[in-house]
């Protein structure tokens, strides 16, 4: 066994404690007080390691940290970038319901640990282990840690844009596909509300003098639907709607919430004019889009194939294979890959059920993908 997967190996026991830490404090997206201190308790880890960490309150949101290691690169014009994120879907008492356990298969559950408590842990401990026992390195590593990817990225995006630009490679340390499967392409995304307005009227006494926005709507959803392409892999869901105050009464509005994907930035603009575009189909109707593309697509580019192939040969020297897939859902990868950085996505620890009841990792799965984060911030 490679020395640095025994060394992980050893360490499993207390690496698990430190991911069940992280699991018992429950930070959703937007719980300010929560996120604040997750961020304070991990910039105090990497202090100790020898770490110089930023602290970025954002009101409202919570706290972004930024750790940079030189490792005695202090000249260095280009950095890794380790991107991860402390916020989770999981309403604050999901861990009542759903506490930290580990089933007699080796699996670990706990709101938030696959997705990704656990991916924090290894890249702390990459550090740590990089830090006390000297490794060599070809960069200065930087962790980016935000408070609010789970909900758009909103106050981070800039960012996790500002630190990719002096990045050689992005290292994401999202959950993989199951089965430990990495991702080097993510779909771009859109979000849109598209809000029909009538006029209201009694629906008994004078129903003609109405415009039914609710109809108007419908007409508007049957349109958003035809702009789905599956084989081009272009999306268009109608996820939420709403309109209406009451029976009888022809409604005066209408809305619905509108989720795009798209594999290239041609198909997003295009399906972002189309929806903006949009116009009504009953007579004395309006019709009022906002939103828009908020992750730009990630390709499958040649820059990530090879930062991908990187990982497979430290993969095989440490024992083991790799595979590669593309998926539909964004990350923060998304922003670093359209900045023309070499982007990896999917290093956590292997599972399933991101922002799922079952959500579990596997226990066993840790010492090599720590081994495998710490060997890509080493040589990335
Ligand atoms: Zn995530």
């Amino acid at each position: 066994m490679s020395d640095l997967l025994n060394h992980y190996t050893t360490r499993q026991e207390s690496i698990l404690k430190s991911i069940r830490n992280l699991v018992e404090r429950e930070t959703r997206s937007r719980e300010e007080s929560r996120l604040n201190e997750i961020a304070n308790f991990v910039a105090g880890q990497l202090r100790e390691i020898g770490g110089q960490v930023e602290l970025i309150p954002h009101s409202g949101y919570g706290t972004h940290l930024i750790a940079r290691f030189n490792f005695d690169h202090d000249n260095a014009d280009q950095r890794v970038l380790v991107v991860g994120h402390l916020d989770t879907v999981w309403p604050v008492g999901t861990l009542e319901r759903l506490p930290f356990r580990i089933t007699p298969e080796g699996r670990a559950h706990g709101p938030g640990i696959f997705d990704m408590k656990s991916g924090i842990v290894l890249a702390i401990e990459s550090l740590r282990t990089i830090s006390s026992r000297k490794l060599a390195t070809k960069r200065p590593v930087t962790l980016l840690l935000t408070c609010d990817e789970e909900i758009g990225s909103k106050t981070s995006r800039a960012l996790v844009e500002d630190e990719a630009k002096n990045a050689a490679a992005a290292l994401v340390l999202e959950p993989p596909i199951t089965g430990g499967v990495v991702k080097t392409g993510r779909k771009g995304i859109g979000t849109f509300t598209v809000r029909a307005i009538g006029r209201a009227a009694h629906a008994g006494l004078d129903p003609a003098k109405g415009v039914n926005a609710i109809v108007e709507l419908a007409h508007q959803t049957l349109r958003l639907a035809a702009l789905n392409d599956y084989e081009q892999g272009v999306t268009v869901s109608v996820g939420l709607i709403g309109g209406g105050t009451a029976l009888n009464v022809v409604p005066a509005e209408a809305s619905a919430k509108v989720d795009v994907r798209f594999w290239t930035s041609e198909d997003g603009e295009r399906i972002v004019s189309a929806i903006r575009g949009l116009t009504p189909a009953l007579t004395d109707a309006q019709i009022e889009v906002t939103g828009g593309i908020n992750r730009p697509p990630m390709p499958r580019s040649e820059k990530n194939i090879a930062l991908y192939e990187h990982a497979r040969t430290l993969a095989a020297e440490l024992g083991f294979d790799i595979r590669d897939d593309v998926v539909g859902g964004g990350s923060d990868g998304n922003f670093t890959a359209a900045m023309g950085v070499p982007t990896l996505d999917g290093l956590g620890v292997d599972g399933a059920g991101a922002h799922a009841e079952h959500e579990h990792i596997i226990v066993d799965d840790i010492p090599r993908r720590a081994a495998l984060l710490t060997r890509l911030m080493q040589t990335a």
